[in-house]
């Protein structure tokens, strides 16, 4: 796996990383655009952390109707391909599936301090 960031997207990550506290939620799309980076980059990056025992991932189901979180969420995979995958939304009622409607979120566990030799 390569992640290449120049100086710039370098600092952002650290000055971000260093605002992250343990039992904070990252959303890869902070990462996207606070670096100014993929979407693809950004989920290297946090799963790179998250292999270190920094991130802690879990599945976050957003309602399709109100385009947000429903608040639930899931830490293992395998209850996204069970047979119960249509749950209703605590906000709205509506049915939302929850293999189709759910983003990879992480949950910060130990704080890290990212730091570059220049
Ligand atoms: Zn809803």
């Amino acid at each position: 796996m390569t992640v290449k960031l120049n100086n710039k997207q370098k600092a952002a990550l650290t000055r971000l990383f260093r605002a992250f506290k343990p039992g904070h939620i990252i959303y890869p799309g902070v990462l996207i655009r606070e670096l100014n980076v993929e979407m693809k980059a950004a989920y290297q990056i946090l799963n790179l952390l998250e292999g270190n025992g920094y991130l802690k991932a879990f599945y976050e189901i957003y309602c399709p109707y109100e385009s947000k979180s429903t608040g639930i969420v899931y830490e293992n995979i395998l209850d996204l391909i069970g047979d119960d995958l249509i749950k209703d939304c605590p906000e709205c009622g509506q049915s939302v599936n929850i293999q189709e409607n759910n983003i990879l979120i992480y949950k910060m566990l130990n704080q890290v301090n990212i730091i570059y030799d220049e």
